[in-house]
């Protein structure tokens, strides 16, 4: 039956009145209380907000094992992801949550309490059944087994929950609708049939294409309804992807499609997952459902095969039609045909008629090296939102990190490099020197050399990621200092990740002797302390991007190596 919630009613438990959240909110303050995680936050989001409708909480160990074993809750109705709260056995002993005992659930984000679970059990899962059944292998390869072995306690508590108040969202509050508030929309739009899109991706020519023709064959209105929780690992940010569909919105027949923000933290299960997204969808009020080629699919497993078949989801949805009360709508692949300057499913191109695709990572390297992607793949502004996030590497930061000894030439090679930087043009170019960052300081405490190094990499890792070039020249003495430098500007400065290692090997003789402000002097009459290299260890490091020499090269020479350097990584 078109727009029944799954289960029949919405579970909104945020429908209820003021002053109750307001007397939840004075209790919450006295209990002992559970900071969410960043997926238990989003699952709290669709429990509240009825999106899992009809759970109405985490769940408890029936319907827990009911779910693995069955995708059935514990009374029978279809649902097919184990939604539960994992709890430590530390944190369940400290707090003393027991069955019959109430807790409060706190936002990571600002501490706000967001609900009180009514606590109904405790219980500890059988993890390898939960990946092997649910995910369809214990297999770390799978991104929700490898949550499952690494980031969930070992302990589930089930419960219902008592909302307080919805998660609070900064970011595109406009496109965010609960499934009461799409429901309202659509009805106040007059549409009847709605046509739900899942997707992770950002949206080009094919998933417009293909969202408009699912329309027209059923006749409806299209839902365009974007994860925004969480994704795949290493799947392009939130942010970039709305702006990709607030384009794309533009291209659809005026008054055809609705963009809305879905806050759900995917487990990548694909058969499973294409249920549950069925589920969720119905709850948002939508009437049709497209499931496309590898919906929700997880990549390949340990073995270097997919965890799936390409149309495992659809079978799946189709062996639930009867209960889910959502229609599918089935897509093979979308494929461009040159000859006619459209797209068809895969199944009902003539044989011999030519077609085009440009794969993900096809996609990733024209972006990466600026190389043109066509207007038959996508929309110039789609196109253009997408290169500001992945600038080519003519745009992208990176960081020069120079050690040495002390008085090894790195400041006036710094200095030389920069102006040879500054005359190329195009990037802002930073200098991260020693003596202004304090680390050259002979005689630092032991330890805290390296916290000051931490603080100069997430400086430098920071510009970079801005789009700078970074030239730091630290003495970085030891390699543990080096490499943590190297792992700060690879994990923060994003695309401006380009990090190289300049060894300033001049010898320390050279480096002593021409030592006009007289440190080595200090340190060998024992006037001062902590000196690499003297009194204490220099470790040269054992892989270097370049290594020069003051003793053997020219400045020019040295800072023209460096040039190269860039030239051959493309970054000049
Ligand atoms: P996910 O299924 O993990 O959310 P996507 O965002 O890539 O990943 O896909 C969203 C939906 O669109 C899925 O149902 C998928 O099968 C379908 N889809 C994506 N690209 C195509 C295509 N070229 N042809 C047909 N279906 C597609």
């Amino acid at each position: 039956m078109a727009f029944q919630p799954h289960g029949g009613v919405l579970k909104d438990l945020l429908a209820r009145d003021a002053s109750i959240a307001s007397q939840l909110k004075d209790e919450a303050a006295a209990l002992h209380e559970v900071v969410l995680t960043e997926r238990q936050l989003c699952d709290l989001e669709l429990i509240v907000n009825g999106g899992f409708s009809p759970l109405e909480g985490f769940m408890n160990q029936k319907d827990y094992t009911s779910i693995v074993e069955s995708l059935r809750l514990a009374d029978g109705t279809l649902f097919a992801m184990p939604i539960t709260l994992d709890v430590s056995r530390e944190e369940i002993d400290r707090k003393r949550i027991t069955p019959g005992s109430r807790i409060a659930l706190r936002d990571p984000r600002d501490d706000a309490p967001l609900a009180i679970l009514a606590v109904e059990d405790i219980y500890k899962p059988d993890r390898v059944k939960e990946a092997v059944n649910v995910f369809g292998a214990d297999d770390p390869a799978h991104p929700a087994v490898a949550y499952l072995r690494h980031s969930t306690h070992e302990w589930y508590v089930g419960g219902k929950l008592q909302a307080i108040q919805a998660p609070v969202h900064f970011d595109y509050v406009a496109l965010r609708f609960t499934p009461s508030e799409l429901r309202t929309h659509f009805r106040k739009l007059a549409w009847r049939k709605v046509v739900a899109f899942q997707t992770r991706n950002p949206m080009h020519r094919a998933h417009r294409e293909l969202t408009i023709r699912a329309a027209r064959q059923r006749q409806a209105n299209v839902l365009i309804h974007p994860v925004v929780g969480l994704t795949k690992p290493g799947d392009v940010d939130h942010y970039t992807r709305v702006r990709v569909y607030e384009a794309i919105m533009a291209k659809y027949p005026h008054g055809m499609a609705q963009l809305a923000l879905l806050p759900l933290a995917m487990r990548m299960a694909g058969p499973r997952e294409a249920v549950w997204h069925a589920i969720i969808r119905k709850n948002f009020g939508a009437t049709h459902f497209i499931v496309g080629r590898d919906h929700a699919g997880p990549g390949k497993n340990s073995q270097g095969k997919d965890f799936y078949g390409p149309y495992d989801a659809q079978e799946a949805v189709t062996q639930y039609r009867d209960e889910l009360e959502i229609e599918m709508v089935p897509f093979q692949m979308m494929t461009y045909l040159p000859s006619t300057d459209e797209y068809q499913p895969v199944d009902s191109v003539p044989k011999g008629v030519e077609t085009l695709d440009i794969s993900g990572t096809e996609l990733r390297r024209r972006l990466k090296t600026g190389a043109p992607i066509p207007d038959w793949f996508s929309y110039d502004a789609v196109v253009k939102t997408l290169r500001e996030s992945y600038p080519p590497r003519t745009k992208q930061g990176f960081v020069i990190y120079m050690t040495g000894l002390h008085n090894c030439g790195k400041d006036i090679i710094a200095r030389a490099l920069q102006v040879a930087l500054n005359q190329q043009g195009g990037r802002s170019v930073s200098l991260l020197l020693g003596e202004g960052i304090q680390e050259q300081r002979i005689g630092m405490p032991a330890g805290q050399r390296e916290k000051c190094m931490q603080a100069v990499s997430f400086v430098a890792a920071e510009l970079a990621r801005a789009g700078a070039a970074v030239i730091a020249a630290p003495m970085a003495p030891k390699e543990s200092i080096r490499a943590s430098a190297q792992q700060i500007v690879l994990k923060y400065a994003g695309a401006g990740g380009n990090f190289f290692l300049v060894h300033m090997a001049t010898p320390l003789e050279y480096c002593e002797k021409n030592d006009r402000a007289g440190v080595y002097s200090a340190v060998r009459k024992g006037e001062l302390k902590g000196l690499p290299g003297v009194d204490e260890e220099y470790e040269p490091p054992s892989k270097a991007a370049l290594t020069v020499d003051l003793t053997k090269q020219s400045i020019a020479e040295i800072v023209n190596s460096i040039v190269l350097l860039l030239e051959t990584n493309a970054l000049i």
